[in-house]
This record gives structure tokens, C-alpha cells and sequence, in this order.
């Protein structure tokens, strides 16, 4: 479970940001560590004892470093354990096991059928999990934090699926504590498309210093992930970029929506909607990734509807990019990622709505990371549970961090 926010302020910043630096580089030095956290030389050399004593580096003997100059190399112990990455869609399962370092051990693609219900899909993954991990001679018991995608809305505090109603098996499961079960190690769950942005901000963007983006996810249905501030937004009640039943203002559609409302976004330009009006044309296509296919066949019909899709997608973010002002706005999943002609409906749109002044510094582009995406932002919310975990461990063995003795981590239940 991830700590409530008052408690995981427990958990020093200090440590985490350090964690992460030796994590994205797999090996570092102190000077290294000194110039990406911005933390003063002192403060760095007293954490890294901390985390030196902790068990949670270890020292690799000299390197290369900053200036050519040598410097004792830092990295995470070889019993420091791994991560798990899910991400779940209406037809396919995809995890990986990565390592602190994040080198991914296993890893596989499954098909699924999400209405089969959390206990069939989740017991699903776990046995292609166990037997993958098997495979290369690495024990269950070493997977220390996992994270799920879910394809729906999420309470994010708690990992409750909060929707939609026809999410049948799902309804009302506290995720967090199922894949516990299954996996034997503390999960974090989040709507799949807070972690397709997160992975593709910090892989791509964030490096380029891009810290306000949106990213879309267009397959079988759609959302959007928000990255505000350098951050993933969740809303109040985790369903911020819920877009697709947002209203297409002009649109004369006379079929009805899951949610009962006429003119839903999802109603005329999901995956399922184009599943629809190509069967009108007499295609026989069932899902999102056969449109997908189609168009990259080079089928006219298809191409036109999914440029279609995209005008009535740019309709709504069209306002979206005026009231956000992002840098960037990123498409993916089996739709989003066919990069023209969405793009080219979707930017038509988007540019005849947005104000000149929003759209100054705009990039529409699609994803880089593609199929990585949920995969690779998934391992990253993992990672951070880890951290939290393996911080608090090392706190309760010593009185690591010194503040926060053993007895006070007990006494907030942690243990
Ligand atoms: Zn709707």
C-alpha cells in the first residue's frame, strides 16, 4: 500500500531522491550523486553512509567519474531484490521483473479477457509470473514492491476500482491486497494511463526538461494521463482525464453511450466506435488492433475514420490544451500510436480551437516508447513503493534516519 501522504513524509525525501539517481543509473559516485539531487556535498556524504550502513548500496570499488576524476563507485547490493510491472488492458496483459537498477529479468505479453474478473486475470499473470521467474533461476520471494495498470478509474489512495459498472469481477476489489496475495510482496495500483505518461515523461520528456504534458491513450477506449508540474495529477477522486465522456459539441451521433449520454467523445471515436462504422462498411473487424491494422494496410476507409476519430478527439482537446497549457501532447495505444492520419485530425483540431498563445510551443507527436510505455511507468511506481519499503526496513533494524526510531514505525503500523 502506498503510505498516506502525513506518513511518507516520515520516509526522508532525501534517501528516495538518492535511490532514484543510482536506480536510472544502474552505478554511480558521490560527486555524481551531488550534482543530479542538488543536496550540498555534506548532506550526500551523511546519507550515503546511512544507506551504506541500511544494506542499501554498496560500494563497487573506483570509477570513473565527473572530470575524468576517480571516485568510489555506488550501486545497489545483489540481494537488493526486484520489481514488478503490470499493465492490464481489455484484451492483453503485459509485466515485466526488473531489478533497483532497472534491468529487466522476465518479462511476457498475454492475451486476457479483463471481463473474466480480478481473481481469474490476476491468478493468470501470477502463474505466468512464477513461471517465467523460475525460468531464469530467480525466486518469487525476491519481487519486494509491485505496481498495476488498471484500464479503468482507480482510487489511487487505496487502489479500489472505482468503475466503470461494467467492469464486472473488478468492481469494488482492493487491488493492492489481491496482488499481495498473489505475488507476496506490497502492490500499487493506478489508472493505465497515469502510468503510460509517467513512462513516457521520465524516459523521454522529462530529460528534455518538458515537465507539463498529456498523454492520451487511444485504443479501445480513451484517456488521458496528465503530467502537471513534473508530476502525475490523479484528481480528487483519482478520475482526472476521465475525457471520454466529455461531450463533442456539433455531433449528430444517434447511438447511445455506456454512460447513457448521446455524443460522448468515446461514442464517436474509440476504438470500439471504429470497430463499428467499419462493420457498417461490411469489414469484418472486431477490436481496436485490427482498425489499427487496416490502416496500415493502407485501407482508405479505415484511414478516414480513424482522421475522423481524431478531429472529434482535437474537438475536446482543443479546450483541454487552452485550460492546460501543455508542452506536450503524446498519443498512444493501438490508435494513438498509427501517428498519421490521427495526427493529422487531431492537430487539424486541436489548432482551430486552441488560442494562438497556448498553442505557441505545442509538439502533438506520438508515443516514443510505444508498447514500453505502461510497462516502464509501472516499474518506476513500484520502485518508489520499494524504496518506501526497504527505507523503512533498514529504519526498524537501526534507527536508520535517526527521527523516526523502530518503535515509532511500529506504532504507526507499518510493521
Ligand atoms: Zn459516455
Amino acid at each position: 500500500m502506498p503510505l498516506p501522504p502525513d506518513e511518507a513524509k516520515v520516509v526522508p525525501a532525501e534517501y528516495k531522491a538518492l535511490l532514484r539517481t543510482v536506480s536510472a543509473a544502474g552505478q554511480t559516485t558521490r560527486p555524481e550523486l551531488v550534482a543530479q539531487s542538488g543536496l550540498p556535498r555534506s548532506s550526500v556524504a551523511a546519507r550515503v553512509k546511512e544507506l551504506l550502513d541500511g544494506g542499501l548500496l554498496v560500494e563497487t570499488g573506483q570509477t570513473e567519474s565527473t572530470g575524468g576524476r576517480r571516485a568510489t563507485g555506488l550501486a545497489f547490493p545483489p540481494d537488493m531484490g526486484m520489481v514488478l510491472a503490470l499493465e492490464l488492458g481489455s484484451t492483453h496483459a503485459r509485466w515485466r521483473v526488473s531489478t533497483f537498477a532497472q534491468e529487466v529479468v522476465a518479462g511476457a505479453e498475454l492475451t486476457v479477457t479483463i471481463s473474466a474478473g480480478s481473481r481469474k486475470v490476476l491468478g493468470q499473470v501470477a502463474a505466468s509470473v512464477s513461471a517465467a521467474l523460475e525460468g531464469v533461476g530467480v525466486s518469487k520471494g525476491a519481487i519486494r514492491a509491485c505496481a498495476l495498470g488498471f484500464p479503468g478509474p482507480v482510487d489511487f489512495r487505496v487502489g479500489r476500482v472505482t468503475g466503470p459498472p461494467n467492469m464486472a469481477g473488478w468492481d469494488h476489489a482492493t487491488l493492492p491486497e489481491l496482488m499481495a496475495d498473489w505475488m507476496g510482496a506490497p502492490a500499487v495500483v493506478d489508472n493505465d494511463v497515469n502510468i503510460m505518461a509517467l513512462g513516457e515523461h521520465r524516459a523521454v520528456w522529462r530529460p528534455e526538461g518538458v515537465d507539463n504534458l498529456l498523454f492520451i491513450k487511444h485504443g479501445t477506449g480513451i484517456g488521458c494521463g496528465i503530467i502537471a508540474d513534473g508530476e502525475v495529477f490523479r484528481g480528487a477522486d483519482g478520475t482526472a482525464g476521465e475525457v471520454g465522456h466529455m461531450h463533442v459539441a456539433g455531433s449528430q451521433s444517434t447511438e447511445l453511450c455506456s454512460c447513457g449520454g448521446n455524443n460522448c467523445l468515446e461514442v464517436l471515436a474509440s476504438g470500439k466506435a471504429l470497430v463499428r462504422r467499419l462493420r457498417a462498411h461490411g469489414y469484418e473487424v472486431a477490436t481496436a488492433t485490427e482498425v489499427a491494422q487496416l490502416v496500415l494496410s493502407g485501407d482508405v476507409v479505415a484511414m478516414n475514420a480513424v482522421r475522423d476519430a481524431g478531429r472529434a478527439l482535437g474537438e475536446i482537446m482543443g479546450g483541454i490544451v487552452n485550460f492546460f497549457n501543455p508542452s506536450v501532447l503524446v498519443t498512444g495505444g493501438s490508435i494513438g500510436s498509427l501517428g498519421v492520419p490521427l495526427l493529422a485530425g487531431l492537430r487539424e483540431a486541436v489548432y482551430a480551437q486552441a488560442t494562438m498563445f497556448s498553442t505557441r510551443h505545442l509538439r502533438i507527436v506520438p508515443s516514443r516508447l510505444g508498447r514500453d510505455a505502461g510497462p516502464r511507468g509501472a516499474t518506476l511506481l513500484a520502485l518508489e513503493l520499494a524504496y518506501d519499503e526497504a527505507i523503512r526496513r533498514s529504519m526498524t533494524v537501526d534507527g536508520f534516519g535517526g527521527s523516526t526510531p523502530a518503535t515509532s514505525a511500529k506504532a504507526r503500523g507499518w510493521e
